[in-house]
């Protein structure tokens, strides 16, 4: 997926439960999916958010 905060970036979920980091990734019954847990990038951008049901939550910059 691209980084929604619009830095134009490809992000990597890794979903492979034998490498970390790793997310997984829930199928909804709306077929709407979330990942767990939230996605940090420290590098770059610095973005902070959840993918909660299709959609993107974004976490307060403290
Ligand atoms: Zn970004």
């Amino acid at each position: 997926m691209l980084c929604p905060c619009g830095c134009r970036r490809i992000l990597h979920m890794n979903l492979l439960t034998d490498e970390r980091p790793c997310w997984r990734l829930t199928r909804h019954e709306d077929g709407t999916v979330s990942l767990h847990p939230s996605v940090w990038r420290k590098k770059d951008c610095g973005s902070h958010f959840w993918f909660q049901h299709g959609r993107v939550e974004w976490c307060r910059a403290e």
